[in-house]
């Protein structure tokens, strides 16, 4: 039996968008590394983007990356946020390879290593103008030469992430910069470095559009596998599903009410002021889902006549007047998910996963 709310993971879209996606990759010589952390390490998901073709799971978490591999899923896995010095033995013992930026952190994972006599891959993250994690440009040569020193890691390539927190595009600019870093290393201290990171779902475009630079070969790829969305500006890609999650919940009060609320008004319970307009009654459904759920900005109702009027912790309240006669207390009613939405859907104990 399903209980509301929950959402339904469609393993065979993920897989198609997966091959949608490392087919236009491969094609341009790019390896694809598929992004599980938005689904928390869903080892089912993870199976599918496998099936779908790409060449290794990446996850932000080190408890994801464990629970897919005590599933048993057999690839290479790669932690994708920059480890915490205070688990470098953890990290060695379960990613093959980390995006590092920290000597310091560097020196810890040589040594944890070591000490287990494995060989860690690592990517050096550069940080292109994002300004979230990296090196900053003009001091990559110095770190590489200090990070050259210490054993038991071996220095993978160069990687830069984008689009994610200030929503630096990546361009012919940004993108060649980190080319002539990596040709600048090789040359320098004389190794091959056998990877250029560069890219997540904000770079599918200029792959397409046939303007990526030759020497970026790897690209990390969550939302437009899951969502089937490029990262610029959010439109579906060609050939995805953008449905493969959709979100159920159901009608718990259905009542016909003012739009204006009555008496005097203070903040709501989240501190905020809302303006109502007055358009007389309007039919309200109180659903089960609320913040304390997902990111109720995150959803949209897959019915176009059902709009969204607020939330609290528990409840969703919508006007539901354009569908008055076609529904009853106790119906699902079904939302799409943004990113925001799906990462808090996934996270919460209280949405059931379904596979489909
Ligand atoms: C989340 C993440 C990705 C995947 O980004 P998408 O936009 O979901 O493709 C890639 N690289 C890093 C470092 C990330 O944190």
């Amino acid at each position: 039996m399903t209980t509301t709310p929950y959402i339904t993971i469609d393993l065979d879209k993920i897989e198609h968008n997966t091959r949608a996606i490392t087919g236009l990759c491969n094609e341009h010589g790019i390896e694809v590394t598929g992004v599980t952390k938005v689904t928390c390490g869903h080892p089912e998901v993870a199976k599918a983007m496998l099936r779908g073709g790409v060449a290794s799971i990446a996850d932000s978490r080190l408890e994801n990356i464990q629970r897919l591999k005590s599933a048993g899923i057999d690839t290479s896995f790669m932690l994708l946020r920059v480890p915490p010095l205070s688990a470098v033995d953890e990290v060695v013992e379960s990613a093959d390879l980390s995006l590092n930026s920290e000597l310091a952190v560097l020196e810890g994972l040589s040594a944890a290593a070591i000490r287990s006599g494995k060989v860690h891959d690592v990517v050096l993250m550069v940080d292109l103008g994002d300004l979230r994690e990296g090196i900053w440009i003009d001091e990559v040569i110095p770190f590489v030469r200090e990070a050259l020193k210490p054993g038991g890691v071996r220095i993978k390539g160069v990687g830069t992430n984008l689009a994610c927190f200030a929503g630096v595009v990546p361009s012919e600019d940004n993108m060649n910069q980190l080319v002539k870093l990596a040709n600048e290393i090789e040359h320098s201290f004389a190794i091959t470095l056998e990877w250029i990171s560069a890219i997540n779902s904000s770079g599918l475009e200029m792959i397409a559009s046939g303007r990526m630079p030759r020497r970026i070969n790897h690209a990390r790829i969550g939302e437009a596998i899951l969502l089937g969305r490029e990262t610029i500006h959010r439109k579906p890609w060609p050939d995805t599903f953008q449905d493969a999650f959709v979100l159920y919940a159901e009608i718990l009060e259905l009542k016909n009410k003012p739009s204006l609320p009555l008496g005097e008004r203070s903040e709501d319970a989240f501190g905020r002021l809302t303006e109502f307009e007055d358009r007389g009654n309007v039919l309200r459904a109180l659903i089960n889902v609320g913040r304390e759920d997902i990111d109720i900005e995150g959803i949209t109702p897959l019915d176009s006549r059902i709009k969204i009027l607020g939330g609290s912790s528990g409840y969703l309240v919508l006007d539901v007047s354009a569908v008055e006669g076609d529904i009853s207390v106790g119906d699902e009613l079904t939302f799409s998910l943004n990113y925001s939405a799906l990462l808090t859907a996934m996270t919460s104990a209280y949405v059931k996963k379904y596979t489909l």
